[in-house]
């Protein structure tokens, strides 16, 4: 019997998930459906229960639901916990469980795609909002060297660096107080990228070799990406290796076996031009 599963969120229609879970799916020979549903902004967890009758196994969630989701499930792993954000269900019988994997497919972009290290290294993320609370447990696990939140309001950084102390030591600031120091690795996990906006971060801050990372995707070179290129720096990348590392995450937990993520990370590539 074909297994169900499905991304919900609000719109939707945008979604590669499907593309990603079917290709996966066709890789390994799991017999599996993967859909999408829209689900009304007030309606998340109505949308859960009905395609849980129809016998769905699993969901991946995306805008606006990932606290929705987290409050839905009855048990939640620790990223989850730590972010208040889920972004994958699995249904088992009457149990709901909840995951974030949006850091742990970051982590594995850089480290087993990019090939870059995360521990030791000087580490910059700019914002602080979901994306950027699904970052801290998986870049702390990994023992940077230094951990900066630089947000646009600050106090948001502020509490992101408090919910993170149990875990080890990061430090918020504002942009204007970018500039003393320089970082191997520069992530934008703001949402300036989606609109065309620009940052206002100095090209002193990034170290000779480092890495500046988009969590954006599909969208080319981005402001930020265009500013690090003109800062010097070498190395550049944008989120889909992210996308697709986390969905593979999403399937394993699923499914019990981990796919293959280069070919559909290249599929969905738009370069960096
Ligand atoms: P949120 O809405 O939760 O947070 C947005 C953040 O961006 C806030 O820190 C906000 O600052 C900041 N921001 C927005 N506009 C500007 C601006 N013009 N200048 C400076 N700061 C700005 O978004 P998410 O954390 O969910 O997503 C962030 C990015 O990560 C998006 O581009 C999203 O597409 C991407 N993403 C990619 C994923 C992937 O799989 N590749 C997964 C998840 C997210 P303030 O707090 O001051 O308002």
């Amino acid at each position: 019997m074909t297994d169900r599963y499905a991304v919900v969120g609000n719109p939707i229609t945008h979604s590669k998930s499907p593309q990603i879970h079917m290709a996966f799916a066709a890789q390994t020979g799991q017999d599996i459906d993967y859909g999408k549903l829209e689900s009304p902004i007030d309606g998340f967890a109505a949308t859960a229960n009905a395609f849980r009758v129809q016998g769905g196994l699993g969901l991946n969630v995306t805008v606006p639901f990932k606290l929705d989701a987290l409050a839905y499930a009855d048990e939640a792993g620790e990223a989850a916990r730590l972010c208040g954000a889920a972004n994958a269900l699995k249904f088992e019988g009457e149990r709901v469980l909840a995951e974030n994997f949006d850091g742990l497919g970051l982590c594995r972009d850089v480290v087993h795609n990019l090939g870059h290290r995360l521990s030791g290294q000087r580490v910059l993320i700019l914002g602080a909002g979901g994306a950027t609370r699904g970052m801290l447990l998986p870049f702390l696990a990994q023992q940077p060297a230094s951990l900066v939140i630089a947000n646009r309001s600050l106090d948001k950084a502020q509490e992101l660096v408090e919910l993170a102390a149990a875990h080890g030591d990061a430090q918020a600031c504002g942009y204007e107080d970018l500039g003393n120091d320089v970082f191997d690795l520069v992530f934008n996990a703001t949402s300036a990228s989606l609109f065309g906006q620009t940052l206002p971060i100095p090209h002193s801050i990034y170290a000779p070799d480092a890495l500046a990372y988009d969590l954006v995707y599909g969208k080319g070179l981005t402001p930020f990406l265009k500013e690090a290129q003109v800062a010097g720096v070498r190395h550049i990348a944008d989120g889909v290796g992210m996308l697709v590392e986390q969905a593979a995450e999403a399937f394993a937990w699923w499914r019990g076996l981990r796919p293959a993520t280069e070919a559909v990370i290249r599929e969905l590539t738009v370069p960096l031009v």
